[in-house]
């Protein structure tokens, strides 16, 4: 697959887009670009504006501040609102939303009406035929599967060739099993249209799966856009390494360049001496090793519990704390044995790949 070219202009683009319903804001300040094939996935728990923001660059809600350009062209901005019909994109619900009166092909063929009638038919075929739905051309929606509905409704969105494709939570009806090879297949198609796609969803897995850049959105914000080995790697806050999968969170304290916790140090500049830190360290960055054979400077650990989740093993762990309280932690770790409860084990871990921050007192929640 190749990455967008990173030269090419914008397809999309927006500045500064505010919205409110009433009282409730629901998004401010939001501003991203996304060029002509890439796939932006805007990632954020549920309440925190995704929809909103989809449905404004959409046009189905009237932007309030901001400016919203697609494919060059203003479609919002103070005094300036383009009709959805009119803005080249699309947008893709998860409850399909296919006409039920109308067969496959000519519920791909409807949004069409620019094309002469041979015209349509032909370019409704090849939609089709991209998400591998031809042979059902002549059935009516309800004779379909989930998935198959899903791929019908991908097509019709993608028929007019609009420059943008906005899609709302896309696999959130369908069970895991449907979802995973819907996604899989869902991801090849776009990457092969011209469109700029942003696609909605409360699943950072989803989102690193799909996404060449993800938007992460908190309270109605953009807080962090990045690739997802960016976000994932160097998230911007105590929220953001939570929201794309669990952390440990070790409390520690700066002293002589270096975080003291109750795992090890870490070195780390620009605390000053004496500062509280939250220590993030994901479970996969610590590694255990047979009591004593890490030498000084290992954690010691005892083994409460390990489940093992597919290819991994998740390791319950109980560490004595500074404070004199026990630490919980979880290690994932690979491998066909996972060790017993109440084992000893050393515990290392690379202080490159922890992620440090101020404390905030209360402990700002690193979860959705
Ligand atoms: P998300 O898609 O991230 O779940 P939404 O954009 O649906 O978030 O909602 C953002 C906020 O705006 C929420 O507080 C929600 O309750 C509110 N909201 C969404 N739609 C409306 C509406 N039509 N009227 C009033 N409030 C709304």
């Amino acid at each position: 697959m190749t990455p967008p070219a990173p030269d090419r202009p914008a397809a999309l683009e927006l500045e500064g887009v505010s919205h409110a319903y009433g009282p409730i804001v629901a998004v401010e300040d939001a501003g991203f670009s996304v060029r002509p094939g890439e796939i932006l996935c805007l990632l954020g728990p549920s309440g925190c504006g995704k929809s909103t923001l989809l449905r404004v660059v959409a046009g189905l809600e009237r932007s309030q501040e901001g400016r919203i350009r697609i494919g060059g062209r203003v479609v919002a901005a103070p005094g300036v609102h383009v009709p959805p019909e009119d803005r080249s994109v699309t947008l893709l619900f998860q409850d399909f939303a296919l006409f039920p009166h109308l067969t496959v092909l000519q519920n791909v063929a409807f949004g069409l009406r620019r094309l002469d009638p041979g015209a349509r038919v032909e370019r409704a075929r090849e939609m089709l035929g991209q998400v591998g739905m031809l042979d059902h051309a002549d059935r009516f929606p309800h004779t379909l599967s989930g998935g198959e509905q899903q791929r019908v409704a991908l097509a019709r969105a993608r028929a007019p060739r609009p420059r943008a494709m906005l899609l709302d939570e896309p696999f959130s009806s369908l069970d895991m099993r449907l979802r995973v090879q819907l996604r899989d297949r869902v991801l090849h198609v776009l990457k092969r249209t011209e469109a700029a796609t942003v696609i909605v969803t409360h699943d950072p897995e989803e989102a690193m799966f799909m996404g060449d850049r993800i938007a992460v959105m908190r309270e109605g914000r953009i807080v962090q856009t990045g690739t997802p080995r960016e976000i994932y790697d160097a998230p911007a806050t105590p929220f953001v390494a939570g929201l794309l999968g669990e952390v440990n969170r070790i409390p520690g304290r700066a002293h002589d360049g270096h975080v003291h916790t109750a795992l090890g140090r870490i070195c780390a500049a620009g605390f000053d001496d004496g500062a509280a830190v939250d220590v993030l360290l994901r479970p996969e960055c610590l590694a255990l090793r047979p009591r004593g054979a890490s030498g000084r400077g290992a954690a010691a650990g005892r083994v409460v519990m390990s489940r093992t989740v597919g290819h991994t093993n998740v390791v319950h762990l109980s560490v004595p704390g500074a404070d004199g309280a026990d630490l919980h932690v979880h290690a994932r770790t690979m491998g066909a044995s996972a060790p017993h409860p109440d084992e000893e084990v050393d515990i290392v871990f690379d202080g490159d790949r922890a992620f440090l921050y101020p404390a905030t007192g209360r402990g700002e929640d690193p979860g959705p």
